[in-house]
Formats: structure tokens, sequence, C-alpha cells
């Protein structure tokens, strides 16, 4: 396989992917339709005309509920011309049009839409948190695209619920343009997860915000990411049905889950819910052994915030990893840090313990045996996962004796000497393995530069050629294979705060850029490299940590 190893991507290149389905594409927004009614019309619909009154919502999964649009002069900062065109059939042109940005702003229901809001409840830093919801997001219809995928989109930003609580119901720029790059970063960086099609900020709609929690609330724009998925149920949406002791409305919803979502399992099959819970466990922990593998940190990872279809949702206050430190904590409200890079793996399956106890009002004795069986391999099979995935990033295929521990002290020796952990691995793809003690070599890599200095750099150095030696794996294979899971950019805090800092005065070029850019992560592109995208992070994104204000 011969692979370029540091391409120089042109900035805009438009290539292959959107020409293949050119033919197709939409071009008059108008003519964009859901299907009518939506699947989820089936399920149970809570009706309740006070729709935007705070209300424990019972015997229902949704809420009907209108958007409330955004007002004022709006703007469109930016939009995924692959989300358009690859999951709706849109031609990208269309996000231009002031039916669009209406449509993300709430204003406009394409033909067939069926507003709703979802139901669901959750853990929050272990302890039960209750009825939670769709506080801000309504879900608008459900999109078959012409390969015959079915793709709901839903506003997050778009007004009050009967889950809004104490909230306003909106989503502020800065939080929006985050979760805008992430999603689609995650999604080209291998990472299962939401997608995000556009965001529209208005100029005139302000809410109120306290950033730091320091007492100094101040007013910022509002704002709405149109954000894509399969489907949006989360671990929570079984807890509440549990707690509130609904066992058919769950078993109603479990069937449908399984019947439209989960086509390898037989909707006959005595052992469905069996199947179904090992599916969600094993999609869930493949899912945390990408975040583990590209530094990611989610932040908040409350059962409301875990997606049963084992995609990435909800993204806050997460990070990526720049220096690398085992108990990285982005959230600044997470003192324990419960939520620390290093315990991902450990807080998901705590997560499925109580998806588990969930589920039990629905499983026969003999299916509770079952499920606990499985539980039982779960921590097993996460750990091998995200072995496999480190493995991986080394250029190495196969778990043989010894590798945990070449993981582990490569880990150990970044940690000690504050090197990157995407330019690492990156630059261990770069180099020739011969030239891993070279110094005038590694003077020009510059995180490796730092590793370098532990001294227990050169006995690593060693074993790892040793162990590719027993996987006789070929130089330009070991490399070609690393570039192509190592990424060269990350959405790390500091460059997201950098655009953001343009947003809030107009300028969207860099939030569009930075959408362009993690198209192609594992390519170094020049426009990137001269904004310093793959250097050292600059002094003051030290310690960056975010908020859950949003
Ligand atoms: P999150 O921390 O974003 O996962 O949100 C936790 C819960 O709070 C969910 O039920 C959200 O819908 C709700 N929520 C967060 N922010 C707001 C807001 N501004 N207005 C209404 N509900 C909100
Ligand atoms: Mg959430």
């Amino acid at each position: 396989m011969k692979r370029a190893f540091c391409v120089f991507a042109a900035l805009y290149d438009h290539s292959a992917p959107q020409a293949v389905n050119k033919m197709k594409l939409i071009s008059n927004f108008k003519e964009w339709k859901f299907k009518s009614p939506p699947s989820y019309a089936e399920l149970p619909i809570d009706e309740n005309p006070a729709y935007n009154e705070p209300v424990a919502v019972k015997n229902a999964v949704f809420s009907k509920v209108p958007t409330e649009p955004l007002t004022g002069n709006l703007r469109l900062v930016c939009a995924s011309e692959d989300a358009l065109a690859d999951l709706f059939d849109l031609d990208p042109q269309v996000a231009e049009t002031e039916e669009f940005i209406n449509f993300v702003a709430g204003k406009y229901l394409p033909e067939g839409g069926l507003t709703v809001s979802h139901r669901y409840g959750g853990y929050q830093f272990g302890f039960w948190a209750d009825q939670l919801g769709d506080g801000r997001a309504h879900i608008l219809g459900e999109y078959v695209n012409s390969k015959g995928e079915s793709w709901q989109p839903q506003l997050k930003g778009s007004g009050e619920t009967p889950y809004s609580r104490f909230g306003d119901g909106r989503a502020v720029l800065r939080s929006s343009v985050r979760e805008m790059l992430a999603s689609e970063a995650a999604h080209y960086l291998g990472v299962p997860t939401t997608r995000a099609a556009a965001l529209v900020v208005s100029d005139d709609h302000k809410v109120w915000r306290d950033k730091s929690y320091s007492g100094a609330a101040r007013q910022e724009r509002a704002a709405v990411v149109a954000r894509v998925c399969r489907a949006w149920y989360r671990l929570g949406s079984i807890e509440i049905l549990d707690k509130r002791r609904e066992p058919a409305l769950m078993r109603t919803l479990v069937e449908f889950i399984i019947k439209h979502h989960f086509p390898s399992i037989d909707v006959e099959d005595e052992d469905r819910f069996v199947k179904w819970y090992t599916e969600v466990a094993h999609r869930n922990l493949d899912m945390v052994a990408t975040w583990q593998g590209v530094g990611f940190t989610h932040g908040v990872l409350n059962t409301d915030n875990v997606s049963v279809l084992g995609v990435t949702i909800d993204y806050g206050p997460y990070g990526f990893i720049d220096h690398y430190y085992e108990s990285y904590v982005p959230n600044t409200s997470d003192d324990m840090g419960r939520y620390a890079f290093n315990r991902q793996p450990q807080i998901l399956l705590w997560n499925l313990e109580k998806f588990a106890l969930a589920l039990e009002p629905i499983l026969s004795a003999d299916q509770k045996d079952k499920i606990k069986e499985v539980r039982s391999t779960l921590e097993e099979y996460v750990t091998k996962k995200v072995l496999e995935t480190y493995l991986l990033k080394l250029g190495l295929k196969e778990i043989q004796d010894g590798d945990a521990s070449l993981v582990e002290d490569l880990l150990r020796l970044m940690q000690d000497t504050m090197a990157d952990f995407t330019c690492t691995f990156r630059q261990l793809a770069e180099i020739d393995v011969k030239d891993l003690d070279n110094t005038t070599v590694l003077e020009t890599k510059w995180s490796l530069n730092k590793v370098r200095e532990a001294k227990s750099w050169g006995a690593w150095v060693d074993r790892y050629r040793a162990r590719l030696a027993k996987e006789n794996v070929s130089e330009e294979e070991r490399r070609a294979r690393m570039c192509a899971v190592n990424p060269v950019y990350v959405p790390r805090n500091w460059m997201l705060q950098d655009a953001i800092a343009d947003a809030e005065k107009n300028d969207f070029q860099k939030v569009r850029f930075l959408l362009e850019l993690f198209r192609k992560p594992f390519e170094v592109n020049e426009e990137a490299e001269k904004l310093g995208y793959s250097a050292q992070p600059p002094s003051w994104s030290y310690g960056l940590k975010l908020s859950c204000s949003s």
C-alpha cells in the first residue's frame, strides 16, 4: 500500500465525495420534504398545549412542541457541505438561502415535519437527577435520503419545552461553534458521533449567561445548531421509564428502537432484549475506545449524555488533550475528576450497569442472568478495545504479551515530559524508526523532542523496535498505517477559542476554515501550519477549561 505520508492538501479541495452525489442533490430547499408521518409518530407523544411550561411528562416518549424561532437579523455562521449532501441530499448552496437559514432558526418547517422534544432522565455526576429531556432541542422530522438512510435533524437552542426546567431554551454562539466543529471533526477522526449540518446566529436575540459562574452574567447572542442523528435516544430515555414505573411503555420503546435501529437483531428473537443490551454496550465501548485514541474527553458523561446508538452526543465542556496527562478534566464543574480522560471507559461501564438495572422491568429472570453474564465481560472487552486502538496508533496489528506496558510506558513518558498527545503519535509516524534516537532528526519534531528528554526514552525505543521486528512490519507500511490513524489536527480548545473570538465579531472565516480542515484531519495543510495548528499550543491556552454554561 502506497499512501502519502504528508500530503499538502489544497485548502478548499471539494473533491470526489460530493461530485458522486451531485446528480441527485436538491437545489431548491422548498422541495426538500420529510417522510410523513415520521416513524417516531408510532410512539406516544404528549400533546399538552401549554408546551413551554416545565412539567413532569407521563406516559409519553416525546412532547409535541413547536419551535420558538430565533428573532432578529439572522446570519449563517457555517454549514457542513458533507452533512447536507451526504445525509440530506441537499446541494450545499442551499445553505446560503433565506429558507434554509429560517429552517435552522426554527422559523420554517419542511413539509411532513413533526416537531417534538424527547423525554429522558439521567444520572448526573453519579446521582439520579430525574426528568431532564430536551430542554432546548426540537427534533423536526425524519428524512429518508437517496441511499435509503433515515436521518433526524434536531435544532439545539430553538426555544423552551416542557423539559426546560430553569433554562431559557437557548444556546449561545460560543457553545454552538464548539458543538458544530467537534461533531464534524469527530466524524472524520473516526469517532461515532452525531453530526452537525449548520449553525445560525442572531444579531439581536440576546440571552443572559454567566460564562465562568463568577456572578458576572452578561448578554450573549443566541444561536441554533442543526444537529443530525439516526435517532436521539439516550440511556436516560429508558431510565426515566424505570424510575416512573412505566414498564409497558419501556417495552414499546425498546421494541421500536430494535426494529428501527438495530437491524442485526431479530424482532422475534426471545432474547432480543439481551442482544440489544449487548449491542448497546459494545457500541458504546467501541466508541469510548475511539475517544481514547484521539485524546477526546467528553466532560459530562452523565447517562443522559450517552446515546443508545453508541454515538458521541452533547458536546459541551469537552476537550482534546494537548500535553498529555491521564487525568485531564476539561470541565470546570467536575471538581472530583469523575469524568477525567483516563476514567472514561470505567464511567461508560458504570453507566451501562445503571442501564442494565433500568431494563429489569421488562426482563425475565433468565434474561437478567444473561445480562449479568454479559456485564461480566464488558471490562475485558473495553480494555482490549482501548489497547487495540493504541497499538494501531503505534503501527502494530495484533496484541502480544507486553504490549499493554509498551503503551502505558510511552504514555507515562509523555506525561513526565509534558509532550503533546496528538503530535507525539503523529511525529512517531513522520520519522524513520531508526532515527528515534537521532538528536538532529528529533529536534525537527517538537513534541518527540520533549519525550526524548525522559531518561528511559532510549530503552522504550529499543523495545518498540524489537516489537515492530516481531510483527515484521516494513517501515513504509508502519508509517503509512500510523499516518492514517494519527491525526495532524484535532479541535483543540485554544483553536476553538480563537475562532469563537472572531465569530463574536461576525468574522466566521476561521470557523469555516476549521470546519473545512477537520474534513481531512490526517493530512498536513499549509494554511493550518501557518496558523500553528500542529505546533506547540500557545502559553495562554495552558490549562484552559470550560464551564457548562452554554
Ligand atoms: P446538558 O448539560 O447540555 O447535557 O443539559 C442537561 C439538561 O439541561 C438537558 O435536559 C438540557 O436540555 C437542559 N438544558 C441545558 N441548557 C438549557 C437551557 N438553556 N434551557 C433549557 N434547558 C437546558
Ligand atoms: Mg445533555
